[in-house]
């Protein structure tokens, strides 16, 4: 499928701090997505208690719906302004504290325990630093990734993934000659050459 001239587009992670910091995020939606309402029993799959991961998380309301719900959510989202307006937005009081195997990361977690946002970027994390996860909410996440970095972006997915996990993937669909992106056009067969 043709891609058209997005295939060379770069966002840095500092443009997207840069986002935060001017208030451009109209990526960022108050209620919650309707195709995860929608898909949420594929995601549970009658399962209670799950590990929950949201990569390049922002500030989606859904983590704290899924938290309620009894889940354990796990977050990373390289703008810490993102990451606290989270906690505050939604009145959580939360610690902060340094991640040891990664040189300047912090995870920020609810004393409540159950919510825990890695501010970092996404390529600094493993299995080993953050465990395997039950399930998976991509909105916003791999069409939000430069595309020269797709296949490493999904191969740690495929990485933080348990055996028996359900992973809702959201991407959109338009003519990438029109818009420079992101979200960037990820075409379906491009999805099943990822993540088979
Ligand atoms: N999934 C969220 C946010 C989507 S926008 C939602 O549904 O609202 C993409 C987010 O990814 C931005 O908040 C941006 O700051 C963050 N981001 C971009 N590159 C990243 C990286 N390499 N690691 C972690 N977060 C990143």
């Amino acid at each position: 499928s043709d891609i058209g001239s997005q295939r060379e587009r770069v966002v840095t992670e500092e443009e997207w701090i840069q986002k935060w910091e001017m208030g451009n995020i109209g990526f960022h939606k108050e209620q919650r997505h309707p195709l995860l309402q929608k898909y949420l029993d594929v995601l549970l799959n009658g399962r209670t208690g799950l590990r929950i991961f949201f990569p390049l998380c922002g500030k989606a309301v859904e983590m704290k719906w899924l938290a309620d719900m009894g889940h354990s959510v796990v977050g990373v989202e390289v703008s810490e302004q993102a990451v606290k307006d989270f906690f505050s937005e939604h009145s959580l009081p939360y610690c902060e504290e340094p991640v040891s195997e990664i040189s300047g990361a912090k995870v920020f977690q609810s004393t409540s325990g159950n919510i825990s946002l890695y501010c970092c970027s996404i390529y600094d994390l493993s299995s080993l630093i953050v465990g395997k996860f039950d399930g998976v909410w991509d909105r916003g996440a791999l069409v939000a990734v430069n595309p020269c970095d797709r296949q490493r972006y999904a191969s740690l997915m495929i990485n933080l993934v348990e055996k028996n996990s359900s992973y809702l993937l959201v991407t959109v669909s338009y003519d990438p000659n029109k818009h420079k992106g992101p979200p960037f056009y990820v075409p379906e067969s491009e999805v099943k050459s990822l993540f088979g």
